[in-house]
């Protein structure tokens, strides 16, 4: 579904991506993990169209993303949940939700944006408990189910997560991971960086782990979960191990 061939991407003449290639295959989850600054962001920056400089082939349905602007990618099927949330904080719960259908509206396709709506409501019984509410005063994890609703908005085919656990309680971060496991079994394929490697590895079915801009090894989720310096660097298990062969 999604194929990245050689990426080199940069930010001024400082190169963040080293030539990095990867797959997603349709109705897969996929996750980009590895430590701080080693370029994940920086990927799915690119493959929506908002980072001006890159180089190398970025297809999606054996179309190349090449010049595609942000609305272009997002017409094609494609959505970002970004780092951070970036809710509108004074706008209402479904304000935000609405601005996710923009490519829609756009259009005029106002039916097929209530039906969204509705959909996105069902999966998210709090976000319609709280329509009216401005999306500031809500929680982390309420934000975080906002930012994945308001991506689903434009009802895409393809979904990417920038770290979407990022700084919730563990109880939170199970709840919109399962959510995530959901949309993939409505059919929804994901793209997910994480920091938080266990649970990400543990819902992928595959796993790229990142140092500065490159891809350091990959394979599928369930092996790169017993891989032991995946354990050592990424999920913090080795110790006892460690004291064993003392
Ligand atoms: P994080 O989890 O911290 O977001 P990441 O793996 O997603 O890490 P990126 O955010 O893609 O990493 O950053 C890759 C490299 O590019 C880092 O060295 C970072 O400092 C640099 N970088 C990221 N954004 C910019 C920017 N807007 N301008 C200049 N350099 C940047």
């Amino acid at each position: 579904m999604l194929r990245i061939k050689n990426l080199k991407c940069y930010y001024g003449r400082i190169m963040a991506v080293k030539g990095v290639s990867l797959s997603v295959k349709k109705g897969r989850i996929v996750t980009l993990i590895g430590a701080n600054g080693s370029g994940k962001s920086t990927i799915l920056e690119a493959i929506c169209g908002l980072l001006p400089q890159w180089e190398g082939e970025i297809t999606y349905e054996d179309i190349s993303l090449k010049g595609f602007d942000p609305p272009a990618i997002v017409k094609q099927g494609i959505s970002l949940v970004p780092e951070g949330r970036l809710v509108f904080p004074p706008l209402s719960v479904l304000d935000n939700l609405k601005l996710g259908a923009y490519t829609m509206y756009r259009k005029r396709k106002h039916a097929a944006v209530k039906q969204e709506l509705e959909n996105v409501m069902s999966l998210f019984p709090i976000l319609h408990k709280r329509a009216k509410q401005a999306a500031g005063t809500l929680s982390g994890g309420e934000q975080q189910m906002l930012a994945i609703g308001r991506a689903l908005m434009s009802n895409p085919r393809l979904l990417l997560l920038d770290e979407p656990s990022m700084g919730l309680a563990p109880l939170i971060v199970e709840k919109i991971f399962q959510i995530l496991e959901t949309l993939k079994n409505k059919g929804i394929t994901i793209l997910l960086v994480e920091q938080n490697a266990q649970a990400a590895l543990q819902i992928a079915d595959h796993g790229y782990v990142f140092e500065t801009g490159t891809v350091v090894l990959q394979g599928p989720a369930s092996d790169l979960l017993e891989d032991q310096g995946v354990k050592r660097a990424y999920l913090g298990k080795d110790y006892g191990e460690f004291y064993d062969d003392k």
